[in-house]
């Protein structure tokens, strides 16, 4: 059996082959669009979350110094009240005019010591005119010095409160109000009454408020090395009085100072930003907010490190943006899988179609074997490569022999079995390589590689004479026999061309007709007569 020939070099698409095909060009631009639609606003949502962070970065920025700017002004307030209450009261005013230290002291001990409770004052003075200290009501034993800082001095000048923070050389910062008494009658200055508060418990609550840590961090050339050191120590803190150039770090609210803030506070790199680096610590993301402090002579003394803690923002953004990304990308998948089946899908039903014009192209559907195109396609192919290789092909025409009695007798149903199972039979009959075709009707040819024209004849003589010793079974214990009628051909014998062939075949078969049906017949080239 020769259900094809490897000769014939057909247009058939390997199986898949369309699908694959189909798939890359409909995938690719596919898979592009959806990264491009994907990426963009991924990157989109990346750099709106970042941004908003960083803008959230500086409105906080804003807040705290308000927020700082504000305490104090407060504080200061809550002092001047204090003050002018104290100013009005006869008793104070006539022991400040008088000098008189133990009249002071009785009538401020248990005043300052509610102060000092209720609204966290720490120092109460009182000074002479001449800014000679007549009484530190928190520190008895210390007076008779002559005050010198700023705010007294001012005071002083203006004839007026005066208040303001000032660090002193030990590092601690006080938020005082200074206030002058006169006499009412004679406007004669009587002294000063100068009220304190230490401030880092302002930066402890702004610290607080924040939810951040705070590094203070002060000016080294304002600072006495010595009394710094002892007032650390007395406060119960390491001093490290070399670690910065201008810096030294009076007090902190973690252990460690993160390495990113360090390398800044070693650089003076401590402006605010609008894109601040954001300070990872552990699992803790932070913002660095710089808190200058300035002393009431308007004098940068210390700056007040705070690291917000933003976490919270940035693990919110990250999650929405992995989820974003997740949901995207799921949906992208979704589409992926759902254009390759259908790709898929489609590309089957493409090859099936393929596959069936194919056979309806070269197949006789009744027998199953080729058709009078395949045929043709096969005898090209069988004599191009004769030709190149230098064999025989023949080429049979098989005719039923009265056919139509067939039908008329047993009727198209049964002519139709005859036909299938009269291919069934050559099918058998022939060798690998051979073909077998329907030629149209009841013709049936037979395309016979490396056979030459003996071969053919004999082939197609047993063959003729067992189509006539068989017979067919049509039902009702019928046997129908019938005969047939071979015409044979060989190339390049009888011809030199596909055309000639089938021509030739033809020729010797209508010889078999006319002959009496029933036999065979060998093509004969007609003899060149030299007629005048
Ligand atoms: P001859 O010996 O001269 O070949 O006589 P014949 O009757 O076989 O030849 P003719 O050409 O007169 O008739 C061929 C018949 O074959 C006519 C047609 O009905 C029949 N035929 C052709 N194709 C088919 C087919 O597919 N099925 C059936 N049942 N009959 C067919
Ligand atoms: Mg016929
Ligand atoms: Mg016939």
């Amino acid at each position: 059996m020769a259900p094809h020939s490897n000769r014939i070099e057909m247009k058939v698409a390997k199986p898949g082959e369309e699908t694959r095909r189909l798939r890359l060009y409909f995938l690719l631009p596919l898979v592009i669009a959806i990264l491009i639609t994907e990426v963009v606003p991924i990157v989109g949502v990346y750099q709106f979350t970042h941004k908003s962070v960083g803008v959230g970065g500086l409105h906080l920025r804003m807040s705290a110094i308000d927020l700082y700017n504000e305490s104090v002004e407060q504080h200061a307030q809550a002092l001047e009240t204090i003050s002018d209450i104290l100013d009005r009261d006869n008793t104070l005013r006539n022991a400040l005019a008088r000098k008189d230290r133990q009249a002071l002291l009785d009538y401020a001990t248990a005043l300052f010591r509610g102060m000092k409770r209720t609204y966290g004052i720490t120092h109460l003075y009182f000074t002479g005119p001449d800014r000679v200290n007549l009484l530190r009501v928190h520190d008895p034993d210390r007076y008779g010095d002559v005050i010198d800082r700023v705010t007294t001095r001012l005071a002083e000048r203006r004839g007026k409160n005066v208040h303001g923070v000032e660090m002193g050389p030990i590092g601690t910062f006080t938020l005082r109000v200074v206030s002058p008494l006169f006499d009412e009658r004679s406007g004669r200055l009587l002294g000063f009454v100068e009220l304190g508060m230490e401030t880092p418990e302002l930066v402890e609550r702004l610290r607080k408020s924040l939810g951040a840590h705070a590094f203070v961090l002060i000016k080294k050339k304002f600072l006495d090395r010595k009394g710094w050191e002892e007032g650390m120590h007395a406060m119960g803190r390491a001093p490290d009085w070399d670690r910065f150039a201008d810096y030294v770090v009076s007090s902190q609210s973690l252990a460690e100072i993160p390495t990113a803030l360090a390398e800044r506070i070693a650089r003076n790199a401590m402006e605010n930003h609008e894109d601040e680096p954001v300070i990872q610590v552990g699992v803790n993301y932070y913002r660095p907010l710089f808190l200058p402090i300035q002393d009431i002579a308007d004098r940068n003394v210390a700056t007040v490190a705070l690291l917000v803690d933003i976490s919270q923002e940035i693990n919110t953004a990250r999650l929405a943006l992995s989820l974003g990304a997740v949901a995207y990308l799921a949906g992208g998948g979704l589409l992926f899988v759902f254009f390759y089946r259908l790709v898929g899908w489609v590309g089957q039903r493409v090859e099936k179609s393929q596959q069936e014009l194919e056979q309806l192209a070269t197949v006789d559907q009744l027998t199953g074997l080729h058709n009078r195109r395949m045929c043709y396609s096969i005898l090209k192919a069988e004599i191009a490569h004769a030709e190149r290789f230098g064999g025989p092909v023949s080429f049979l025409m098989l005719d039923i022999d009265h056919f139509k009695r067939v039908n008329d007798t047993y009727g198209h149903v049964a002519g139709d079995q005859v036909l299938e199972q009269l291919g069934l039979l050559l099918k058998e009959f022939v060798r690998d390589g051979d073909s077998v075709c329907r030629y149209g009707g009841e013709e049936f040819a037979v395309i016979l590689r490396d056979a030459d024209m003996a071969d053919a004849a004999s082939m197609a003589e047993r063959l003729r004479a067992n189509i006539e010793q068989g017979g067919f079974d049509v039902g009702g214990g019928q046997r129908l026999k019938f005969n047939v009628s071979i015409g044979v051909a060989a190339y390049p014998e009888s011809a030199s061309s596909i055309e000639k062939l089938i021509e030739a075949a033809d020729t010797a078969l209508y010889a078999a007709k006319d002959a009496g049906r029933n036999r065979i017949s060998q093509y004969e080239k007609p003899a060149v007569r030299a007629e005048a």
